[in-house]
């Protein structure tokens, strides 16, 4: 498999992926966020991670980010937005419009609490979530989230550290060792409209 300069390859998973640094690019943090992120712990707190992370955020915010990602994600075909950070601002959110746009055979998929942001924010991922058929966009819920705080166009929920559900399906790579993203697909499939994860 070709490197890619700014995709991470995540071998648990089987996917490549887009990171940020956790928390400061998270502007719908919940107080659940703050304390029991993944992201913000172990292999995340690691000096090269977090450099990585930082290079990322930056790199975000110049003319060459949206020509780059497109080309990487092109190759990738699967590519997961955010193993950590979120979408942080308006200008960030529309290069990735752009670059989803430009990558009508890659499917994405991101798990996030930007829901819980801005109304402009909230406004595009609402948009994205109408425009792109090759993004699956999740809504993060966590114990100090309320269904009712969801919008109302919300579609595809991920929960964490929640009761488990009747017919909710639940992570297989959690509930099943060796199985990974590229073999369940579950979270990008048209028809998964629930989640279940347990903290990890
Ligand atoms: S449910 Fe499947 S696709 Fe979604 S995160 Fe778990 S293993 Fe990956």
């Amino acid at each position: 498999m070709r490197p890619h300069r700014w995709l991470t390859w995540n071998k648990t998973l089987r996917v490549w992926s887009w990171n940020l640094p956790a928390g400061e690019t998270c502007p719908g943090q919940t107080s659940w966020c703050r304390t029991r992120c993944y992201a913000r712990h172990n292999y995340f707190t690691l000096g090269l991670v977090r450099k990585a992370h930082q290079e990322r955020l930056s790199f975000s915010k110049t003319r060459s980010f949206i020509p780059t990602l497109v080309s990487e994600c092109q190759e990738a075909k699967l590519v997961r937005i955010h193993s950590s950070g979120d979408f942080y601002s308006h200008n960030y959110m529309a290069a990735w419009d752009e670059i989803i746009h430009q990558c009508p055979d890659t499917t994405f998929f991101c798990y996030t609490r930007t829901w819980r942001a801005a109304e402009e924010l909230v406004d595009i991922l609402e948009y994205f979530n109408k425009t792109h058929s090759n993004l699956f966009l999740w809504l993060s819920m966590d114990p100090a989230t309320q269904h009712e705080q969801l919008p109302s166009w919300a579609n595809r929920i991920a929960y964490i550290e929640m009761p488990l559900w009747t017919g909710y399906a639940n992570c297989l790579k959690q509930t099943q060792p060796g199985e990974s993203c590229r073999t369940c697909g579950k979270c990008f499939n048209k028809f998964s409209k629930k989640i279940v994860f347990r903290q990890h």
